[in-house]
């Protein structure tokens, strides 16, 4: 039997993803990892790190492997119905969290929710709030319940296309999304993580812009008086989505850098 240093020697993978695969294998913390490298690692585990290895190889990505990927200190379970949550939407979840701790009982409708990541960890982050989140995919909705579920976090989930999956003069007082905003042509779409993920999470078939059509045409509708629509969007997005936001007649359009200093996240208040 070969020893689990051997077996890390000889992976084709980057030493991280190496490491976060034996750990999956043999269900243990990365620190048993570097006390137990003499172990002699019987044949049958050796073969499931083989499978796992040629599908990271192959490109799959780490987060569908493993089935779950961390994001504002939780850990969220992940199939491919959902999108792989970025760091960058973190700066979303931060900005709804700081104006809900303005109104502890407010309400906040995700828009497109994939796998709940946005509305669990404003619900975590702010337990009085009223939390309710969408999305299209029943696939998608079942992720994301489970999320909810695991995480110990009160969201209502609804199916259906934007507001169209509420009932009707049902008003929040706060409206977040990250929703496809990737143009069909973008050549990113062939490329990477984005291979993998669902179409209908990253690219909205058209340039890139309609889902914010939507959403902002609708948010008056949906918003308490003074309430706030806050969207994520892609690096050269900000002109487009605050140009929407002011002819919606929001007040106070604004965009936020995220930590790469892109501006990544527009809103503004009715
Ligand atoms: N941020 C993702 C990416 O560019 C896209 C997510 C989305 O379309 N909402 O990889």
């Amino acid at each position: 039997m070969e020893t689990l240093r051997a077996l890390l020697r000889e992976s084709r993978l980057p030493a991280l993803e190496r490491g976060m695969l034996w750990q999956h294998v043999l269900r243990v913390p990365r620190s048993w990892l570097i006390a137990h490298d003499d172990d002699p690692i019987p044949a049958q585990q050796v073969d499931a790190y083989r499978r796992l290895e040629a599908r990271r190889l192959a490109g799959e990505p780490m987060a569908y492997i493993l089935g779950f990927r961390e994001f504002m200190g939780h850990c969220f379970h992940v199939t491919p119905a959902v999108l792989i949550p970025r760091p960058e939407t973190e700066l979303l979840v931060e900005t709804a969290v700081r104006l809900l701790q303005g109104r502890p009982a407010g309400s906040v409708l995700d828009l497109g929710t994939g796998s709940g990541a946005i509305p669990v960890s404003i619900a975590l982050a702010c337990p009085h709030a009223e939390v309710v989140a969408t999305d299209l995919s029943v696939d998608a909705l079942a992720v994301a319940g489970k999320n909810a579920h695991s995480l110990g976090a009160t969201v209502a989930f609804h199916q259906g296309s934007w507001y169209q999956a509420l009932r009707p003069g049902k008003v929040f007082d706060l409206i977040v999304s990250n929703p496809p905003y990737i143009p069909k042509d973008d050549p990113h779409l062939a490329q990477g993580d984005l291979r993998f993920e669902p179409k209908m999470a990253l690219c909205d078939g058209h340039d890139g812009l309609d889902a914010y059509r939507a959403i902002v045409a609708g948010a008056p509708r949906h918003l308490s008086p003074g309430g706030s629509l806050y969207v994520e969007h892609g690096w050269d997005q900000a002109e487009p989505v605050c140009g929407l936001l002011r002819q919606a007649g929001f007040r106070e359009v604004h965009s936020l850098p995220d930590l790469a200093g892109i501006l990544r996240v527009s809103g503004g208040h009715l």
